[in-house]
């Protein structure tokens, strides 16, 4: 993918926007952009540099996300609404073409990355609690002062502050930048080698430090609470690539299948509350390490059928009107409402199979399956808005209410310690 309209190829050291960034490493790739940890030389902190590919419609699809990511940064001049903050934009030219670049600050890995990291166990649920409340806030954040449905909610997009492996983090890591390619070495090919092996030699060092504070601090239980210690779970709503204003929609299909809504399956017509659907489903992933559905076409039946089947199995039967609602629903429902090619359903109610499957005990499934089952209701309307799911419950136990911090001027909003949300980037 590095030819014209293609990728920019991008080496250490690499200069941007007349030298105010400077390329360090690679973070990451899309299906449109590479992203790379970048030096801001006039803000003397990292960012992610996020480079689109060159052709006329990954341009185009960045124009959009710079719209959106633009509104989106307007409307919170305090950056606590825990929504990834675009910086900066810019085209730059290379070889392959004229390229998009934006520049958006620097986080940590993704909620997926910390599913991975935790084995598909599942993390604790006051993580998944915390990692919520943040989720909500950018959501009712979105969806109440902009319009904005974001459309591709799932742990991929969701980043947290900072990075599981401290040593990948250049702060913490004590990285001092790269400030420009060595000289005398116009290929660059040399260059990076060597200074690859100097940024390994220091992760290392890095690591061995940090090994040694853990095992100075000794102690079983310190053992076996090593997962998920030290590991802050704030975080923020990225990826705002597929993401439309509720009165100026584009696509008919949107969100990435598993995490995807009825009515979204049944072109019956989709607002705001498609997000909090996959919000329950990255939830039910982050607390068991299981996607909730992983539907699968087979003998006789499509991938959607299957999809809207395990819905049913595990949410109760559709009401008729949702199921015979939408614009597909001939193609999958008869006219009473049942599905045409999968008769026979195993219902495994989710409070049930929160025991049954994952070992929650039996107050926890209940606490979270009322959590989670509004969020999930078939009629869209009826699901709770991300304000009114800030106020639910699960998320506010008795003794964890003080660490809210209400906003004097916009009562009835609740942030989670937005003051600590900034990221702190040494000089
Ligand atoms: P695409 O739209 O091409 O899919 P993404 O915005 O999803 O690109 O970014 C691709 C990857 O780059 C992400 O999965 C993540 O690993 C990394 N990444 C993106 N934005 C950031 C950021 N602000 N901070 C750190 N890493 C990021
Ligand atoms: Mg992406």
């Amino acid at each position: 993918s590095y030819r014209k309209g293609g990728y920019h190829a991008v080496r250490i050291g690499d200069q941007f926007s007349g030298g105010r960034y400077i390329a360090q490493r690679k973070l990451g790739w899309g299906q449109f952009s590479t992203v790379w940890l970048a030096y801001d030389t006039s803000a003397s902190n990292y960012v992610a540099l996020k480079i689109q590919k060159s052709a006329a419609q990954f341009a185009q699809a960045a124009l959009h996300e710079i719209e959106v990511l633009s509104a989106v940064a307007d409307g919170d001049p305090s950056n606590s609404m825990c929504v990834i903050r675009l910086i900066d934009h810019f085209k730059h030219i290379g070889p392959n073409g004229q390229h998009l670049c934006m520049v958006l600050e620097f986080l940590g890995d993704s909620l997926l990355r910390l599913i991975k990291y935790n084995r598909y166990k599942g993390i604790p649920m006051n993580k998944v609690r915390e990692i919520c409340r943040c989720a909500l806030v950018g959501l009712d954040y979105l969806h109440r002062e902009l319009g904005i449905i974001h459309a591709d909610l799932k742990p991929e997009n969701i980043l947290l502050f900072s990075t599981i492996d401290p040593t990948k983090d250049p702060v913490r890591s004590g990285l001092t930048p790269i400030l420009e390619r060595p000289e005398g070495n116009p290929n660059g090919g040399a260059t990076m080698n060597i200074i690859e092996k100097k940024l390994k030699r220091r992760a290392r060092r890095a690591v061995a430090k940090i090994s040694e504070r853990r095992a100075s601090m000794g102690g079983e239980a310190q053992k076996s609470e090593r997962k998920l210690d030290g590991i802050d779970v704030r975080c923020k709503v990225v990826d705002f690539g597929n993401a439309c204003w509720a009165d100026k929609k584009f696509a008919e299909e949107i969100q990435t299948r598993q995490y995807r809504a009825p009515e979204v399956i049944l072109q019956a017509g989709y607002s705001f509350s498609v997000d909090m659907w996959s919000l329950a489903c990255t939830a039910f992933e982050l607390a068991t390490g299981d996607m909730m559905f992983t539907p699968k076409a087979g003998q006789g039946f499509s991938e959607d059928e299957d999809h809207l089947a395990l819905m049913m199995e595990l949410l109760g039967k559709m009401p008729r009107k949702v199921a015979i609602g939408g614009a597909r629903s001939k193609d999958y429902f008869d006219r009473h409402g049942d599905l045409k090619r999968i008769r026979r359903l195993k219902f495994w109610p989710l409070d049930k199979l929160l025991v049954d499957k994952y070992n929650f005990s039996e107050n926890d499934a209940r606490e979270f399956a009322e959590f989670l089952s509004p969020l999930l209701d078939f009629s869209p309307e009826k699901r709770p808005t991300a304000q009114q799911s800030l106020q639910h419950p699960w998320l506010n136990p008795r003794n964890t209410t003080q660490n809210e911090i209400r906003n004097e001027s916009n009562p009835g909003k609740v942030n989670v310690g937005m003051s600590n949300l900034q990221i702190k980037v040494g000089k």
